[in-house]
């Protein structure tokens, strides 16, 4: 008898079928691969990524699961609604689900809450025998001992690095707007056996992919010791490029980068996100120094690691005047690569709470919650002043001048530094993951964010106005009472 089929989906597509938008992502994300690797073999699995492919109504899967954070919600519920009227079985997790289960219960036949690990076989056991409950709960962050090995093997061949994997979760800092400041999320590590062991793994994947490998920890470095430690061990691996997530302090230990390097290191992910300290500040996040910035990129640049960093604007303490010096500051501290995107109020976090609690939120729309439109008044700019700041930033740092001439700061600057012929097949990998990035970025701005941005101008504006036309009516009311 044929097992039966799950099919995890890793959903994507906020804006709903009518405006679909598939990214040029060089890596898949973790949760589905992660999912994958710790299924059961009581059933056949499968993944899809809505960012790559779209869904495939017409599949023979049993059992379909939907992996979403908040801005794919309603997306998700239609999306389940379809499966479900199609007899299968939709089972819902990810960071959605795990924060507001109540509002998807309705929506789906399955949902699983926190990190799935010490629960996903039970689920899958009760599924396969019919038995399966309405709500399954992890327990709080869970032990790390039990992830998996991910399933790399499943990503769409078009995943130019589909080794993606975490050493760690959570994260020792408190910044607002963090959705791991929602419930406090203690830092936790693998057992580094088992992190080898995942980058190891390579068995179905071509020969180039196995060279390859993208750490999506929140903090890699949030204990320092063991990072360290865990970075000698990937020394000794025979890989091309390795990527890693981790805060800016942590790039004030020199042995810390050297090991970097050492590790095959050649794209480090920080989140600056402003150059602005006022607003670091607003947001907790002081871990940050702005006048350092500059120091320790070039420290990345001249060991051959290309420094790809998020970047955030509407933060409560900009100004216009800020926006206005924007472009040019960010080339004076001259990352390789920024994510920029709008500032989010991510229900649950404390900066959410704020502006709830200032009034200031007028579009709850959490499909609109993604980082590209704007759903809340920022203190000192307006709403225009915001888009005029992200597409005049996106423009001139993602310009193919712009583009070219950082390319030529980072490999010069490490071939002049580096010894032997080592660095010139190193700065060929990271030339070339330094134009993925950047093109994925400029893609992402041209295709989705400016489309966003001129529709929400005109809904902000229209939403602002309708805020002011009840306020003057509520007024004589109040003024009344
Ligand atoms: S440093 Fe990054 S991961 Fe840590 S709390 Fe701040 S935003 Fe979250």
């Amino acid at each position: 008898m044929p097992r039966p089929k799950l099919q995890i989906i890793v959903l994507f597509q906020n804006l709903g079928d009518e405006q679909p938008y598939f990214a040029r992502c060089p890596a898949p994300p973790l949760s589905g691969l992660l999912l994958a690797g710790l299924t059961p073999d009581l059933v056949d699995v499968e993944v899809l990524h809505e960012m790559v492919r779209p869904i495939d109504y017409d599949t023979d899967a049993d059992f379909i699961a939907l992996s979403f954070m908040d801005f794919c919600a309603p997306h998700a519920y239609r999306v389940a609604a379809r499966f479900r009227a199609l007899g299968k079985t939709v089972i819902a997790g990810g960071r959605y689900p795990s924060t507001a289960p109540h509002q998807v219960l309705p929506h789906f036949d399955v949902v699983v809450v926190g990190e799935a690990e010490p629960i996903w076989a039970r689920v899958i056991e009760d599924l396969v025998t019919g038995k399966a409950k309405k709500l399954y709960q992890a327990p709080f962050a869970p032990s790390l001992e039990l992830v998996g090995t991910p399933r790399y093997d499943l990503a769409e061949p078009v995943f130019t690095a589909p080794m993606v994997l975490e050493a760690t979760r959570g994260c020792p800092f408190r910044c607002t707007y963090c959705q791991l400041n929602i419930r406090t999320t203690p830092h936790r590590c693998r057992p580094i056996e088992q992190v080898i062991r995942d980058l190891t793994a390579t068995a179905g994947l071509p020969f180039h992919k196995r060279k390859m490998a993208m750490f999506y920890d929140n903090n890699f470095a949030g204990d320092m010791t063991y990072a360290k430690e865990l970075l000698r061990e990937i020394a000794r691996l025979d890989f091309w490029a390795v990527g890693f997530q981790f805060t800016f302090n942590c790039l004030k230990d020199d042995e810390f980068v050297d090991l970097l390097h050492q590790a095959h290191g050649a794209m480090a992910f920080i989140g600056l996100e402003s150059l602005n300290q006022p607003s670091l500040r607003a947001v907790q996040k002081r871990q940050n120094k702005v006048e350092e910035y500059r120091e320790q990129f070039t420290k990345l640049r001249e060991r051959g690691i290309m420094s790809f960093t998020g970047m955030m604007i509407a933060l409560d303490e900009d100004t216009p005047e800020y926006y206005q010096t924007l472009p040019q500051r960010i080339e004076e501290v001259d990352p390789s690569a920024i994510l920029l995107s709008i500032s989010i109020p991510i229900p649950g976090t404390p900066f959410h709470q704020e502006v709830e609690r200032e009034g200031r939120i007028f579009d709850r729309d959490v499909s609109h919650y993604e980082g590209d439109h704007l759903v809340f008044t920022p203190r000192h700019v307006a709403p225009g002043d915001v888009f005029d700041a992200y597409e005049r930033l996106n423009r001139s740092f993602y310009s193919w001048r712009s583009i070219a001439l950082r390319w030529w700061r980072l490999v010069s600057t490490y071939v002049a530094r580096g010894r032997g012929w080592m660095r010139f097949i190193r700065s060929i990998l990271v030339s070339y993951i330094f134009l993925q990035v950047s093109l994925f970025e400029r893609d992402h701005a041209r295709q989705k964010v400016y489309q966003v941005s001129r529709r929400n101008r005109a809904e902000v504006a229209d939403a602002l106005q309708q805020r002011r036309a009840r306020a003057s009516h509520a007024l004589p009311v109040m003024h009344a009472g």
